[in-house]
């Protein structure tokens, strides 16, 4: 398998790559507990970009299970396949619970947090990067981070589960641009409290 590009991704830090169709791009929670959250897009046509609920719709409708797992497709809004997962050592992933913001940490963790860095500020330093900017900000994938859902219909942020040198591995069905930004959170649990690293290692398909 020859390795297209390797990148250690600081801790808090955002990065973006484009992937051939058939590439496949390998995650890795170097330390454990490393919420690390993706958008996609097709960069010859920038208004395809990945569906939250299409990917949820489609794989409820097939039986299948509230969080991404081996074997869940990740749909554009046009209904076509971006990527799919085909390797994890997680067990689940999330789609539900969205990317932190300096504004959502205002409501859910006190005012004096406004000024912390969030996920949503660094999809908007990628998106920037493309031409795009907040109105292409849509519903994220959260890799690695463990959002049960309570008896009572409560969706919590519960501790992660990911062991270190954990890893979900992704293959690009089309085209893809890859957003990443490697969660900067410190008000939850969803990084145990410190943001590490990750690796990312994009290669040819087999
Ligand atoms: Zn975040």
């Amino acid at each position: 398998m020859s390795v297209i590009s390797d990148m250690v991704v600081p801790a808090r830090a955002p990065y973006s790559f484009t992937m051939k169709a058939g590439q496949v791009m390998r995650i890795i929670d170097l330390e454990s507990q490393q919420a690390v959250d993706a958008l996609f897009y097709n960069p010859h046509d920038l208004s395809e970009r990945y569906s939250a609920q299409d990917t949820l719709a489609a794989q409820a409708a097939a039986g299948g299970k509230y969080y991404l797992e081996t074997g869940s497709v990740l749909l554009s809004n046009e209904g076509r396949a971006m990527v799919t997962i085909t390797a994890d050592t997680c067990g689940f992933h999330d789609t539900n619970a969205g990317a932190c913001s300096c504004e959502s940490n205002t409501v859910r963790f006190g005012h004096e947090t406004r000024f912390m860095h969030a996920c949503r500020e660094n999809f908007l330093v990628e998106l920037g990067k493309y031409g795009m900017g907040k109105r292409d900000l849509v519903s994220n994938v959260n890799f690695f981070m463990n959002v049960p859902i309570r008896p009572n219909g409560e969706l919590t942020v519960d501790d992660g589960v990911s062991e270190p040198g954990g890893y979900v591995e992704l293959r690009a069905e089309m085209d893809v641009l890859v957003l990443i930004s490697n969660c900067p959170q410190v008000n939850n649990p969803c990084n145990g409290f410190n943001p590490t690293p990750i690796r990312i290692i994009v290669s040819e398909g087999v």
